[in-house]
């Protein structure tokens, strides 16, 4: 299947830091990516150059027909269609959830607050909290804040969606309700790339699973495989502690 989105030899360096070497990465339209490794072998930052947060060194990403590395391409069109949920949710605390919701939609999109309003309440209704569209994110528990989050992506109508550990910052309890507006969204087909260290979660919704090490891509495949049946010492050794 052509992929909807191709990275072919990205990089990224900070310094003399290299983030991110050289590094391939198709995703097809439907596919569950979901990338695992320890902290700081470039997850992120391979993440975050997929829709030009952090623009790549070297190499070339084509998304559908267009290849979004070129100079003059539309920023906000690519991140409209290639949408990022973070770890922190970066709500703005004095919005309600719907004003976080539309804000990108009224300011960059230019869409009326008419139209706005109905997208918005569309992507609350998606996470399940359309009732609470008028509570400020104060008044919600993060679970209920990182859905916002994820809702606020969803309102722009992405073509992908990109999770960098969107369970991290939560308290245990409330990792469980996240998780599952993530499976309805890959239940309807969302192509999805997810940064996450659930095990469990990666091994039900996952199409495909890419270790990485010290930024680079050391090993990729099904999860029943990649779990099990693991090739290179280092993906045995990062799995066996986790165990
Ligand atoms: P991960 O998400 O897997 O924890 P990152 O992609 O965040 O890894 O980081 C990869 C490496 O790049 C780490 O060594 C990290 O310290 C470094 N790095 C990431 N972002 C920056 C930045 N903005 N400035 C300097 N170094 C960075
Ligand atoms: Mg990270």
């Amino acid at each position: 299947m052509t992929p909807i989105l191709s990275a072919q030899g990205i990089s990224r360096h900070f310094g003399s830091i290299t983030a991110l070497s050289p590094s391939d990465l198709d995703v097809a339209p439907g596919e569950v990516v979901v990338l695992i490794g320890p902290s700081g072998s470039g997850k992120s930052t391979l993440l975050r150059c997929l829709n030009l947060l952090e623009p790549p060194d070297s190499g070339e990403i084509r998304f559908r027909d267009q290849c979004i590395t070129e100079q003059g391409v539309n920023l906000d069109q690519v991140r409209r269609s290639i949408g990022m949920v973070f770890q922190q949710f970066n709500l703005y605390p004095h919005m309600t959830a719907l004003g976080n919701v539309t804000l990108a939609l009224r300011r960059v999109h230019r869409l009326s607050r008419e139209d706005a309003r109905t997208r918005g309440m569309a992507a609350l209704e998606e996470v399940g909290l359309a009732k609470q569209h008028d509570a400020h994110p104060g008044n919600l528990s993060g679970g209920q804040q990182q859905r916002v989050g994820i809702a606020r992506a969803l309102a722009l109508d992405p073509d992908i969606m990109l999770f960098d550990e969107p369970t991290s910052a939560l308290d245990p309890e409330l990792v469980g309700e996240v998780l599952s507006v993530m499976r309805r969204l890959r239940d309807r087909k969302m192509t999805m790339v997810i940064v996450t260290h659930e095990m469990g979660f990666a091994r039900d919704v996952a199409d495909r699973v890419v270790f990485m090490n010290e930024g680079a891509i050391i090993e990729q495949g099904p999860p029943e495989t990649l779990f099990t049946a693991p090739t290179q010492p280092r993906t045995r050794e990062f799995l066996s502690r986790l165990m």
